[in-house]
Formats: C-alpha cells, sequence, structure tokens
C-alpha cells in the first residue's frame, strides 16, 4: 500500500500527519554521535541533551527562520522521525513538505533533497501559509480573500489567499524565538539576571500576555547573578514580560499592517468581513488576538488546534496529491 505522509518541518517543531491524524509531534532536534555520524537521539529526547553535551555527541536545531540550516543533519533528522511513523510499511512514502513563502530557489531544492534522502519516493512542496490555511479549515479554493498569519518559533509568515494560490504575503523575522530572547534582555537590564533559552521560554507560556490582563500574574524565575554569578530568583509579573515583548508585537503588527496595505481592494474588503486568521505556536499567546484587533480594527480568530495547522494542511494536501496539484510548488 502506498503511504502518503503531510510533514510540518518547523523551525522548534516537526509534526507529521497521516489521514488527518496528527502521528508525531516532536522538538525539530537531533543529536548526533561526533565519532560516527550516527544519530544518537531525535525529537524530545535530543532536545533534552541541548547545552547537556559532551565533546563525542553534539545536540542541534537543522532548522533555522525556517530553512535548512545544516543539510546532513536536517536529513538524519527527517530519516529517523519518518522511520518512527512508517516502521511497518515497506513501500517508500510520497510525502508533502511545507516551507514558507519566501524561500530561495536553492533553499526549496535543499527541502527536496533532504526529503529524497530521507526515503521519499517523490517529494512535493506547499508554502507553508497556504497549508496552515487549509489545516485551519478555510476554504483556499474560493474566490474570496483570507488572510491567515502563522507565528512560528523563527518566523512569522503573513498571506493573503484567494483561489487556490497566495496573492501576497510577507515574513518577519521576529516569533516565538524572538519573545524568549525578548525576555532575556528585559531580566539582564532589569534585574541583572542571566536566564538560559528554557527557562525565558517556560516564562513566556506562563505568565505571558500580549494585553493586559485584569488579574496580573507572577512567578519566580531562577537564574543567574550576572554580577556575582551566583544562582539568585526573582519574582516577576505578565505586566514585566508585556514590556518586554512590546518591540517584537508591534513588528508583527506592522507587517500585517504592510501585506494589508498590499492587498488588491476588493480582497481587503473580504478580510474586514472574514477576519484575519492567527495560528502557529505564537498565536497562542495570551492576549494576541485582541491586541492586533485593537489596532488593526478587523476580527481576529485563534485557528482551532494553532500548533497543528500546517501539519495537517500537509496531510490533506497529501492525501489528494491529483487534485492538490495546482497548490503544490513547481520544480
Ligand atoms: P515552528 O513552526 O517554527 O516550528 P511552532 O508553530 O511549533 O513553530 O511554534 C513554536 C513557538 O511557539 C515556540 O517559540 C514556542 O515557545 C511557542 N509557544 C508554544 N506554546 C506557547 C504558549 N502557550 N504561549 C506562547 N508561546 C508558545
Ligand atoms: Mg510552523
Amino acid at each position: 500500500m502506498a503511504l502518503e505522509l503531510g510533514i510540518d518541518l518547523g523551525t522548534s517543531n516537526t509534526l507529521i500527519c497521516i489521514k488527518g491524524e496528527i502521528v508525531l509531534n516532536e522538538p525539530s532536534v537531533v543529536a548526533i554521535n561526533e565519532n560516527d555520524g550516527s544519530v544518537a537521539a531525535a525529537g524530545t529526547e535530543a532536545k533534552e541533551m541541548l547545552g547537556r553535551t559532551h565533546k563525542n555527541l553534539c545536540a542541534v536545531c537543522p532548522i533555522k527562520e525556517g530553512v535548512i540550516a545544516n543539510f546532513d543533519t536536517t536529513i538524519s533528522m527527517l530519516k529517523a522521525f519518518i522511520k518512527k511513523t512508517t516502521k511497518n510499511s515497506f513501500f517508500r512514502p510520497r510525502i508533502v513538505i511545507s516551507i514558507p513563502a519566501c524561500v530561495t530557489e536553492v533553499e526549496k531544492r535543499a527541502v527536496r533533497e533532504a526529503g529524497l534522502a530521507a526515503g521519499a519516493k517523490e517529494v512535493y512542496l506547499i508554502e507553508e501559509p497556504m497549508a496552515a490555511a487549509i489545516g485551519s479549515g478555510i476554504e483556499v479554493n474560493r474566490p474570496v480573500g483570507s488572510m491567515i498569519v502563522d507565528i512560528g518559533g523563527g518566523l512569522t509568515e503573513i498571506a493573503v489567499i484567494s483561489l487556490g494560490g497566495i496573492v501576497v504575503s510577507d515574513f518577519v523575522k521576529v516569533a516565538g524565538n524572538s519573545f524568549d530572547e525578548d525576555i532575556i534582555q528585559y531580566m539582564k537590564r532589569k534585574y541583572n539576571l542571566s536566564l538560559g533559552a528554557i527557562t525565558a521560554e517556560a516564562v513566556k507560556v506562563e505568565i505571558g500576555s500580549a494585553c493586559p490582563m485584569k488579574d496580573e500574574i507572577s512567578m519566580e524565575v531562577h537564574g543567574r547573578d550576572s554580577v556575582t554569578g551566583l544562582p539568585r530568583n526573582v519574582k516577576i509579573d505578565s505586566s514585566e514580560v508585556r514590556e518586554a515583548l512590546s518591540e517584537s508585537l508591534e513588528m508583527i503588527i506592522d507587517g500585517i499592517k504592510s501585506v494589508l496595505e498590499k492587498t488588491p481592494p476588493e480582497l481587503a474588503a473580504d478580510i474586514y468581513e472574514t477576519g484575519i486568521v492567527l495560528s502557529g505556536g505564537g498565536a497562542t499567546l495570551r492576549g494576541l488576538g485582541k491586541l492586533i484587533n485593537k489596532n488593526i480594527d478587523i476580527p481576529v480568530y485563534i485557528a482551532e488546534e494553532p500548533m497543528q495547522c500546517v501539519a495537517l494542511g500537509t496531510g490533506r494536501a497529501a492525501e489528494d496529491i491529483k487534485s492538490m496539484k495546482n497548490i503544490f510548488i513547481g520544480e
């Protein structure tokens, strides 16, 4: 039996979808044995090794800002993930992989080749915003404009879709990872406290918000005093985290505005009616929809499964490769 996989090869997470089901959802991290180049771990297990490896082991995130930064380790990671999900299959799968809408021909070719090297029989490419739109339930083939904003780890992609194609799109290199970095800088400036990336991400997820909250929340943060070098705890609240994120959030809003300005009037009118759909892990930041709505005055909706939209969209496309032909990116 032939096997079709949809793969969301994200900066932070890789998801694989088979027949409408997410069968793999793991961090885009792989650990390699330096001695023989073999894979020591991939996904969750490899993420735990980040920053904790010894000289014969190296844990890397092979995808940066949505594109392949390290070709060989991407192949190793993809191979490991595909093997996990298709262990009983004798056949080589056909795969649909999503890529950012802004990538170059060289970057596209790299993804195609990585897919083939990882064992696929055929590789089809789909633009991430298109996959996110399909996965969030937007009927992309209708003659109606829809706007999707996918806020991932390394990249925010903004696109207007109509009649099965992307009409206008743009990106900002500000997304989930920038929020973490903002928190690290803020804590250093205000409290002389150095935080690790994992802690900063936890602060964002636990008490991060884009809009003032009725009851602001707080948490104790563990870091290292950058003057004494010793461990220290500081209690911070959600309004401080919001202050830390404010510039990055403004850049995302400016990106959305600039795409709206470039959108043909008929489609812009549609978007005022249908609203903006947010997807990606960044879309789960508290109050982000409200902040965008306050600044742009268009209804904003968060996709039902924001972190799965792209994968579900690639899976849908993979199930129906023939009739989706117009949606895939050519050679
Ligand atoms: P990518 O497609 O680039 O792999 P994802 O769509 O998987 O990215 O989103 C990953 C980003 O979402 C990370 O920066 C992560 O910290 C962030 N994220 C996950 N959950 C939350 C949350 N509850 N609040 C804010 N950010 C979150
Ligand atoms: Mg993504």
